[in-house]
């Protein structure tokens, strides 16, 4: 089949970024994940890097200074960002979220004031939703804003928010109006940049994702500008997050494909290398099983990736197709990670080796950005809405 002239503009400039990406992995990222990790350091120069690269702009428009790649070519960023190293993946997830949500819903001048700065690094993002007592019940929460004048006085606490502490701003969701029936509309969602009253409480430690900061926040009337509720107007922040949550989902699907890709990379090459009873263990059928359900696993995830980041970039609804690939993908990972495990026997356990961190990894996957029990209910729900009868 002929490929016409912007489809193969945007297969040439794909293969170039991914082609930079492998070099950067390679040189800049891979010696240093085990330090990195292993004492929880976050990664400044890798960061610094990224930035260079455009890494923290890829899927913001050209018009605001981004690269404005497609989500496919995103995904692919992302899986081969986490076959080295998941937690770097983290660093732009929610800040594109947030940047999603801006370039979407925002006002012309919240993304001309936000976009660019967000592109280039300069500002560097996150999603505030989940708190102490809810998460995946969004429509639960306590942290409410009053309007007062110009500006609304926010008050509340939030948990587990990744890149808070090293990040100078959140998409921040509030209550404006905590009557409403029903919830959502009285939700909102906020560009909320550091200032008094707006506290990082703790920087919690992880099982695993290590390198990056995730904390708990507190807000003690601390006030934002009533120009930075996103697109202007109250009781719009479930829909707003939620519909960039899709973009989310798709980060994390191909988060899990990547860590699947690893665990399938170091099964593959250990079992050739590691002899038992005269011959390497691949020669035995019970680790061909394993091998071989393992690459199937990691292929069918990547076809679902690459599906949903396609639904995305034809603008339609993609919450069942971004929900089946993140059940899928990170399933993958994490069936791929115990796996792994086993076939290095007792070398999977040594912290000198990765698949003891990717066991680590693994399991946030299946948590965060909605738990895969919240996408198979996504999944269910919206095959009876496309199917009513
Ligand atoms: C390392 C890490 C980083 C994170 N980063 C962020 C971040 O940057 N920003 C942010 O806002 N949040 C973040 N989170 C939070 C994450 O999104 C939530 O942990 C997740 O959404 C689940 O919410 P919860 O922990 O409150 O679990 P709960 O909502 O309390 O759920 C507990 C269990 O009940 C199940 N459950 C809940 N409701 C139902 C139902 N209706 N039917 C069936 N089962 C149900 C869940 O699937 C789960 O198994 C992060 C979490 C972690 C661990």
């Amino acid at each position: 089949m002929m490929m016409n002239e912007a489809a193969r503009h945007d297969a040439d400039q794909e293969a170039l970024i991914l082609d930079m990406l492998d070099r950067f992995l390679a040189v800049e990222v891979q010696p240093h994940v085990h330090d990195l990790e292993y004492h929880d350091k976050y990664p400044e120069a890798i960061v610094e890097k990224m930035k260079e690269m455009g890494l923290f702009g890829c899927m913001i428009s050209q018009e605001y200074g981004g690269l404005g790649l497609s989500a496919r070519t995103y995904a692919k960023i992302i899986e081969r960002i986490s076959v080295v190293w998941m937690s770097i993946s983290g660093i732009i997830n929610s800040h594109l979220i947030m940047a999603m949500a801006i370039q979407r819903f925002g006002t012309d001048k919240q993304k001309a004031d936000y976009l660019p700065r967000l592109a280039s690094g300069e500002l560097r993002g996150g999603v505030g939703l989940t708190e102490p007592d809810c998460g995946t019940d969004l429509q639960a929460i306590r942290t409410v804003a009053v309007r007062d004048g110009d500006e609304y006085v926010v008050n509340g606490s939030k948990m587990w928010i990744t890149n808070s502490l090293y990040g100078n701003c959140l998409a921040l969701l509030v209550k404006t109006d905590p009557q409403a029936q029903p919830r959502h509309k009285g939700i909102s969602l906020f560009i909320a940049e550091k200032g008094e009253g707006y506290t990082v409480s703790k920087k919690l430690d992880k099982l695993g994702y290590r390198g990056i900061d995730t904390c708990a926040l507190s807000f003690e009337n601390y006030r934002v500008p009533a120009a930075c509720l996103i697109g202007g107007v109250e009781g719009n922040g479930l829909q707003q997050i939620l519909s960039g949550l899709e973009l989310g989902r798709i980060n994390v699907a191909a988060r899990g494909l990547g860590l699947s890709q690893a665990a399938l990379n170091e099964a593959v090459s250990y079992s050739q290398i590691r002899k038992t009873f005269g011959k390497p263990i691949c020669e035995h059928q019970a680790i061909q099983l394993k091998l071989a359900e393992m690459a199937t696993r990691t292929q069918s995830a990547r076809l679902l990736v690459d599906a949903a980041a396609h639904a995305f970039d034809q603008g339609q609804r993609c919450d069942m197709e971004a929900g089946m690939a993140k059940l899928t993908a990170t399933e993958a990972g994490f069936e791929n990670a115990h796996e792994a495990m086993r076939i290095f026997g007792g070398y999977g356990y040594s912290r000198e080796y990765n698949v003891e961190r990717l066991y680590r990894d693994a399991p946030l996957l299946v948590i965060g950005e909605g738990t895969n029990e919240l996408q198979k209910i996504i999944i269910a729900r919206q095959l009876i809405e496309r199917n009513r009868i």
